[in-house]
């Protein structure tokens, strides 16, 4: 059973014997228990990462991409099973987790067929004197930290590319939701990953663990995914051994509904931006701009259909939005709508916490919602869309742009030429036209300012995970 920690290739307890106890969010009782590493059994997965680089670094990238298409397959295969544990940690609803899967296992997929083009160049200097080659050999032992809201796609994007170049990885899962990632370790494994080319060290102790996986000399470079506060964080430890980083973080999207667009269609974007995984990701629709001859009209129908939300357990059938992670989620949700309905926004629906067990909170709509409100500036990672109308084009790109956060942005409008011109406009890693999801591990996925540093998917992700040498050549 996975339950431990996963280093080059053995299970095996915590060097102190801690345990991490992992809670379901819909009942709030504890489901499992796990193993719980220290700084130095970070350090023990990365020298296992380190005597496992080379090798791996070695193999043909046929034979890796070979490897990460029997993982891609062994991930589909245990679908329902892998489901089944993320909607047991995080609670979304099954249907939820089964998408993630499927997302989760594409990135080997694409990965498998990305490792035999990691293309390099050769040209000739000005000059003609020499020849100019450039490689892009792997980095070394990668650190990933990894967030909650997506327990197994999250480390799989990151990994199958990191694998996909060469590199062995040491990933530390969140405290909530060690089991997705301690079974999908197990299974790579089965599928063929070498001992020591992936390790899992779930903690109790996420700073001094970083602090001693990446003092380990063998770190090249840590892969983050989380809150923007942590990243800035790491970014300053990561500093200490000029590490290379990739960040993806926190966002703040927002979803803009012109007067000419299709509002059915609209609602039905919107309710997939801010509602599917149980408004718990970092793409959801934060603040909803509505044009002025639209905003009543699309308030009304955003409210019905987040008043037909079922609210449960994922398990329960007919269910769309399961229970927030915890008990902090519930609260910082309550005051960021309690301070909008006190500073004068109206409730179309809902607005309040739903009485446990379980940390539920009922799917929210307000109107009227002032530009400068906060909740239009924080992260609300709940079931809460605040309508903002407008009437000025200009005035509501110059608001979706005043954040420091540029992770994704949706605009709804039947003239796709006003489309893309807004979307130029918009200082976004990522825009949705028309379109209320846009994740594809074929695609750039990725913030501008405070959302973060490099891209994950795409041809793009595999380069992040390598270095660049060039060799000056005569011959
Ligand atoms: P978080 O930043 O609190 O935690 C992320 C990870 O960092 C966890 O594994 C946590 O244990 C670890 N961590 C926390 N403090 C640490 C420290 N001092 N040293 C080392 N590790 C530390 O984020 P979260 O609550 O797990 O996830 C939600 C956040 O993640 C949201 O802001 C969301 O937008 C963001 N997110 C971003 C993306 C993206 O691709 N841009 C994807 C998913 C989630």
């Amino acid at each position: 059973m996975s339950d431990g920690l996963f280093i080059g290739g053995q299970w095996r307890a915590g060097s102190d014997g801690d345990t991490i106890v992992v809670h379901d969010p819909a009942t709030g009782e504890a489901i499992a228990t796990v193993a719980a590493g220290t700084p130095d059994d970070a350090t023990a997965a990365v020298e296992a990462a380190d005597r496992a680089q080379a090798g791996w670094a070695a193999t043909a990238p046929r034979e890796r991409g070979e490897i990460l298409r029997a993982s891609w397959q062994t991930l589909v295969d245990n679908a329902d099973e892998l489901a089944t544990l993320i909607t047991r940690e995080h609670g979304k609803p099954l249907a939820d987790a089964r998408g993630e899967i499927t997302y989760a296992a594409e990135f080997f997929r694409w990965n498998s067929e990305e490792a035999v083009r990691i293309h390099g160049s050769i040209g000739i200097s000005p000059a003609g004197t020499n020849q100019i080659i450039v490689r892009h050999p792997p980095v070394g032992v990668v650190v990933m930290v990894t967030p909650w809201n997506f327990p197994a796609a999250m480390i799989t994007r990151k990994v199958a590319p990191a694998l996909a170049a060469g590199n062995a990885v040491v990933i530390k899962p969140p405290r909530e939701t060690p089991l997705t990632a301690l079974r999908v370790a197990e299974l790579l494994a089965e599928a063929g990953v070498p001992d020591g080319v992936v390790n899992v060290v779930p903690t109790n102790h996420s700073g001094p663990w970083f602090d001693a996986a990446t003092a380990n000399r063998a770190c090249r470079m840590v892969s983050f995914t989380g809150s923007t506060e942590v990243g800035r964080v790491l970014l300053r430890r990561a500093a200490d051994r000029v590490l290379k980083v990739a960040m993806e973080l926190g966002g703040n999207a927002p979803f803009i509904v012109f007067d000419d667009a299709d509002l059915d269609a609209a609602v039905e974007g919107a309710m997939v931006a801010k509602m599917r995984h149980s408004a718990e990701t970092c793409t959801a629709a934060n603040r909803f701009y509505a044009e002025a001859g639209v905003a009543d009209a699309f308030t009304e129908k955003l409210a019905a259909a987040m008043g037909d939300v079922k609210v449960g357990s994922g398990f329960d059938a007919g269910v769309t939005c399961g229970p927030m992670i915890n008990a902090e989620a519930i609260a910082s949700i309550s005051s960021l709508v309690d301070a909008s309905v006190g500073a004068g926004a109206s409730v179309a629906t809902g607005g309040s916490a739903i009485d446990g067990p379980g940390h539920f909170f009922e799917p929210t709509v307000l109107g009227g919602v002032d530009p400068a409100d906060p909740i239009t500036t924080n992260e609300i990672f709940g079931p809460v869309a605040p309508v903002i109308p407008f009437s000025d084009h200009d005035a509501m790109i110059d608001a979706a742009n005043d954040t420091e956060m540029g992770l994704a942005a949706y605009v709804y409008t039947a003239d796709v030429g006003k489309g893309m011109r807004t979307a130029e406009r918009l200082e976004s890693g990522m825009v949705g036209l028309n379109r209320g999801a846009m994740s594809d591990p074929a695609a750039p996925f990725g913030g501008m300012k405070q959302s973060g540093l490099g891209r994950e998917g795409a041809s793009e992700g595999i380069y992040e995970f390598c270095e660049t040498q060039y060799i000056a050549a005569s011959w």
